[in-house]
């Protein structure tokens, strides 16, 4: 039952996640901050789910004390944290919160876009040190100007949508085909995008291929007097080349949030945490720099507790695991829960030849509704609903399925 479910909850996550834990009666434990190891290893023991932010570390040595584990909530973006492999291994889903500030991040390239257009920054930093400069050679309206939006995910396609809002024409490039929202338009290379856009913001992951994608070849594809904009991960812009390209004046303006190198907190920037080039960034015209603050907002962090303790409640109940990071992403079609004799059976397995085969035969004797199983790397993940059962049945599948060899985790949902 729900009731039984403990949860050891670290952090002071959001309010959001707790109401949701709450509403669906589960037990929990609360901290305002992370424990000391020790004190980790001892509560870490009892619960079936923990949900942490960064702070805590779930390694190997903690997760081995876990015996009771099926799911770690992380209600932030990153998962280094966690050791996702070991977790995988041993059947514990892990889960997180990417696109919780999705709106923020598009909300603050908008913003950015203007600015750099009036060069607001730069004019409101002359006031801060006491000068009046008032002038409109080379300020622009957004108004009919071309946004070239690099990666149209989650962040690209809905800053598509404000920026036509705006009057702005919208061009897109990503290596998927996806549907244009409005009357913007996919553009199928990204030198054809660079040539043509007014603005270039970049919306990409970091991967192999994004690395250094804007270096000295595709500045020079960009029109003269155009903006570049990089809100998504610090790898994707070479700096150098960008320092040179705005002292050229090849570029009018450029925002950056991410860096090759951030600090790890706040206060003054130390040797350690520099990067070649941001010393000149520092002394160009027309250079917004924030400090990783695209997705920082209170509306994101109250999204994060939703999202995650949604992610996990369904996982708890349900048994779905979309959205896990590390483990096979299993859903299948809501169980009529009030229905008598049905049971939803989870087999979490090791990905070996011949599982299924064993399963099947354990289920066989019963009407199978619904079945769905996937695998990734060395752990798979089988859900299937049966009917007409009896609680005798049930406990029979349970110890059948617990005494197979390739079983990680047994869960029977009735
Ligand atoms: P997403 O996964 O929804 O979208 C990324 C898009 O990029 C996808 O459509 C994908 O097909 C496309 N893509 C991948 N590789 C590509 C390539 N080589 N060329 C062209 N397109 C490519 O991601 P999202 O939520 O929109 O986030 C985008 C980026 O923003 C991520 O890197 C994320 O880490 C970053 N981000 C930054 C902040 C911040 O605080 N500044 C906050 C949130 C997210």
């Amino acid at each position: 039952s729900t009731g039984d479910i403990k949860l050891l909850v670290l952090e002071n996550i959001n309010q959001t996640a707790l109401k949701t834990f709450t509403k669906k009666g589960y037990q929990v434990e609360f901290y305002k901050t992370s424990l000391p190891e020790d004190e980790l290893i001892e509560k870490i023991k009892d619960v079936q789910v923990i949900g942490i932010r960064s702070k805590t570390k779930l390694t190997a040595n903690v997760l081995k004390h876990a015996k009771n584990l099926i799911a770690i909530g992380c209600f932030c973006i990153g998962t280094n944290q966690v050791d996702l492999e070991y977790a995988a291994e041993h059947g514990i889903a892990v889960f997180n919160s990417p696109f919780c500030n999705s709106r923020s991040v598009a909300e603050m390239t908008l913003a950015e876009i203007i600015t750099l257009s009036r060069q607001m920054g730069d004019r409101s930093m002359e006031m801060h040190q006491g000068t009046w400069n008032k002038k409109s050679a080379k300020c622009w309206e957004v108004r009919g100007k071309t946004l070239g939006i690099v990666g149209y995910g989650h962040i690209g396609s809905q800053l598509s949508v404000l920026a036509e809002s705006l009057g702005m024409h919208v061009l897109y490039y990503d290596i998927l085909s996806l549907m244009a929202l409005g009357t913007s338009e996919q553009i199928p290379t990204l030198n054809e995008l660079l040539n043509s856009s007014d603005f270039v913001t970049l919306h990409v992951p970091e991967t192999p291929e994004t690395k250094k994608m804007i270096s000295t070849p595709q500045l020079a594809e960009m029109k003269d007097g155009a903006y570049l904009l990089n809100n998504c991960r610090g790898s994707v812009v070479d700096i150098p080349a960008l320092v040179e390209a705005l002292k050229l004046g090849k570029l009018a303006g450029a925002a950056l949030d991410v860096y090759p190198a951030e600090p790890r907190k706040n206060g003054p920037l130390f040797e350690g945490d520099l990067f070649v080039g941001l010393e000149e960034l520092k002394s160009l015209n027309n250079v917004i720099l924030t400090p990783h603050i695209g997705g920082s907002t209170e509306e994101a962090q109250s999204a994060i507790g939703v999202e995650v303790s949604n992610a996990l409640s369904n996982y708890i109940n349900e048994g779905t695991s979309t959205g896990a990071v590390n483990f096979p992403e299993v859903s299948l079609r809501g169980l009529d829960w009030d229905q008598k004799n049905v049971v939803r059976v989870l087999y979490i397995h090791q990905n070996v030849p011949g599982v299924l085969k064993t399963v099947n035969q354990i289920l066989s004797d019963h009407n199978i509704d619904k079945q769905f199983s996937d695998s990734r790397g060395g752990v798979a993940y089988l859900m299937a609903d049966i009917s007409s059962v009896n609680l005798d049945d049930i406990k029979s599948i349970y110890e059948k399925l617990e005494n197979t060899p390739y079983r990680i985790i047994t869960r029977l949902l009735y």
